[in-house]
């Protein structure tokens, strides 16, 4: 009987031990939720950081790439305008200079003047615009192997917040289309000079000037006439000139052309009243009054020979005759006329 009690002490006691270790392991697993499920909060919470942040981040940088992107195409609008406004000056100051019969002192100082006026202007209306300071100015205009076109070149430089921008833009900027200012500006002091759109007409202008010049025939440039804008010659090699008897010869003088030249001035010394210079330039031809005479001699035509100190003699040259009247420039027989394939009219 004790033994039974013994053993039902024990059993009792195993249960007692049994319900503890359940209840020991009860609690246990609700701790072991609670922790699980609050590593499962924060590994939410850090994760939902870590997305947020790195999303925040992406906006951040697309927005870095959007204003990057527009500041650049802002700028690059700013430097395809600079062709546009170098040529307006230049036709800016030939238009004066033209208006005014007085040439430049120098072409170059004077259009770097107006240019940087023009940039101030542009500078101001890019910052009202877009917010975006430039500061600009043209540091040097350059002669080419063109004559009919210069080298621009502008410094830049430009700040927007984390951005800046500095470069020297070099564009390319061509005197086609504008007004040659040499006749204007050798004839300002006689009487008879007169232009059209396309054209001068000298009157008596010209001939007064060679003889002032002691042309002895200067009275064959009587009423003669000379290009008033510059386009350039399409009948390249020049030698063609002279080819299917003189038709070329004919339509270039009929649209009023210029050819390259050694001799001729370029457009930045024209507009200071040169028609000679240093650099690699041009020349075009002043026609003579189309004549019923054969066999005259009188200034050679090309402008360099006529405008200057040193005008040498040319022999007719015939390119049309229409019943007897007869389309002519003054040529001289080794330069010119050979340059232009003329050799044998
Ligand atoms: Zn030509
Ligand atoms: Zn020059």
């Amino acid at each position: 009987m004790k033994i039974k009690n013994k053993n039902k002490e024990y059993e009792e006691n195993k249960k007692f031990q049994n319900n503890s270790i359940k209840k020991f392991f009860n609690d246990e697993k609700g701790n072991f939720s609670i922790i699980i499920t609050s590593l499962i909060l924060i590994g939410f919470l850090i994760l939902s950081i870590i997305i947020l942040n790195s999303a925040i981040s992406q906006e951040n940088e697309n927005n870095e790439i959007v204003s990057s992107n527009s500041y650049q195409y802002v700028l690059d609008d700013y430097i395809r305008n600079l062709p546009l406004i170098q040529h307006e000056a230049l036709e800016e100051l030939s238009e004066e200079l033209i208006e005014n019969k007085r040439p430049c002192l120098d072409s170059k100082r004077d259009l770097k003047e107006i240019i940087d006026g023009k940039l101030n202007e542009k500078n101001q209306e890019y910052y009202d615009n877009y917010h975006i300071q430039i500061n600009s100015s043209l540091i040097a205009i350059e002669n080419t192997s063109n004559p009919f076109s210069y080298k621009f070149k502008t410094h830049i430089f430009s700040v927007k917040g984390d951005y800046s921008f500095e470069r020297i833009v070099s564009s390319d900027v061509d005197c086609i289309g504008l007004k040659d200012p040499v006749p204007i500006l050798y004839l300002k002091d006689y009487h008879g000079l007169s232009y059209n759109e396309s054209s001068y007409n000298y009157g008596n202008s010209l001939s007064e000037f060679l003889r002032a010049n002691g042309v002895e025939n200067h009275s064959f440039y009587i009423d003669a006439n000379s290009p008033l804008i510059i386009r350039k010659c399409p009948y390249d090699p020049y030698k063609h000139h002279g080819d299917d008897n003189g038709k070329l010869m004919k339509n270039c003088r009929d649209n009023g052309y210029y050819h390259e030249s050694r001799d001729g001035a370029c457009y930045l010394c024209r507009l200071e009243g040169k028609s000679g210079c240093e650099h690699y330039g041009f020349e075009t031809f002043i026609n003579p009054q189309k004549t019923i005479e054969t066999g005259r001699v009188s200034a050679c035509g090309s402008d360099h020979v006529i405008f200057s100190d040193d005008i040498y003699p040319g022999v007719e040259v015939i390119y049309n005759d229409e019943d007897g009247l007869k389309e002519i420039l003054y040529l001289d027989p080794h330069g010119h006329k050979v340059k232009y394939g003329m050799s044998g009219f």
